[in-house]
């Protein structure tokens, strides 16, 4: 498939050591990971952490092409602490450079032909007056890609109202079960499971899919009628970074690829716990290791 992910691309620094990061960085490598064809929009700075993003998508086998170099601004970091469960906390450096990405007529022009068969976006970047722009020429181009939509809220990078609209953009969206009374509370609704938040919001919405992760739990699972409640599998978690990006990756492969609900959810569960039992947000992994998992 061919699969458009605009977004951030920033250092996590976790005690002394960086770590490539940034939700749609990571899913685009884990995309990559599963044979897709990933175009990633970004920016990085004219700096040696910008250098180092490039060097490392090269080695990841994604292409650069449509991350620009800002110049003014530097490549983006996100400290990252982790308490005694490996759950991380954030604190975002901005703006930086990914906040400032561009598009020219022929960019949008390759990237929009052939047609790409999915769109991803998140929140975060979508605070950027310009990021929010270059996201707007591409779902707003009727390309007829489906879009998915990572809600990811990170504090201080979203505000309703923008939710609310990227929500209705959507044909395919992710959460964790910590922003379903986020979401809600951004719309004036309450919901006390999410099987009953999937129903109403894809009911209302018309979303094609939507999926509320859970952590060491699994994730419940909705695609058109069919709501599925999949247990997660039993993994030491070394830190949880990048599992739910994993998640998305996996999540969208197999709807893509037109697997039943059972067969996805179980599917992105394995990927998800996979990548929480190995350092960093994009560890590498295989089909193999994916398949193995639990036995
Ligand atoms: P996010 O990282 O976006 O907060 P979650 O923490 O819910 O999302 O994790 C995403 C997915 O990764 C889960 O649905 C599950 O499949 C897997 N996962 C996360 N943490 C664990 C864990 N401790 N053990 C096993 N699987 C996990």
């Amino acid at each position: 498939m061919k699969i458009v992910s605009i977004g951030e691309v920033l250092w996590d620094v976790i005690r002394d050591k960086e770590h490539l990061g940034g939700a749609p960085f990571n899913f685009a490598a884990h995309a990559r990971r599963l044979g897709h064809e990933v175009l990633f929009v970004s920016a990085v700075g004219c700096d040696e952490r910008g250098d180092r993003v490039l060097e490392s998508m090269a080695q990841m086998g994604l292409s650069t092409r449509f991350v620009r170099r800002a110049e003014g601004h530097p490549t983006g970091i996100a400290s990252v602490t982790l308490d005694a469960t490996g759950q991380p906390g954030f604190r975002i450096e901005r703006p930086a450079a990914y906040d400032f990405p561009e598009l020219t007529p022929t960019d949008l022009e390759e990237l929009l032909s052939p047609a790409p068969d999915w769109i991803y976006f998140g929140t975060l970047l979508q605070m950027s007056r310009q990021a929010r722009e270059v996201t707007g020429k591409l779902l707003g181009a009727k390309s007829g890609a489906r879009r998915f939509y990572d809600i990811n809220l990170r504090p201080s990078c979203y505000e309703p109202h923008l939710v609310r609209d990227l929500m209705l953009q959507a044909t395919v969206v992710k959460l964790n079960d910590e922003e379903v009374p986020m979401v809600d509370r951004m719309c004036g609704l309450s919901h006390s499971d999410p099987e009953e938040f999937c129903r109403d919001y894809a009911g209302e919405l018309g979303w094609e899919a939507v999926c509320v992760t859970r952590g060491a739990e699994g994730c419940v699972l909705l695609v058109g009628d069919e709501v599925i409640n999949a247990p997660g599998y039993g993994v030491t978690a070394v830190d949880t970074v990048g599992a739910g990006d994993a998640f998305a990756a996996a999540f969208l492969h197999g709807l893509g690829s037109g697997w039943p609900a059972g067969q996805v959810a179980d599917f992105a569960n394995r990927v998800g716990a996979l990548v929480t039992s190995r350092p960093g947000a994009t560890p590498s992994w295989t089909m193999d290791d994916i398949k193995t998992l639990g036995k």
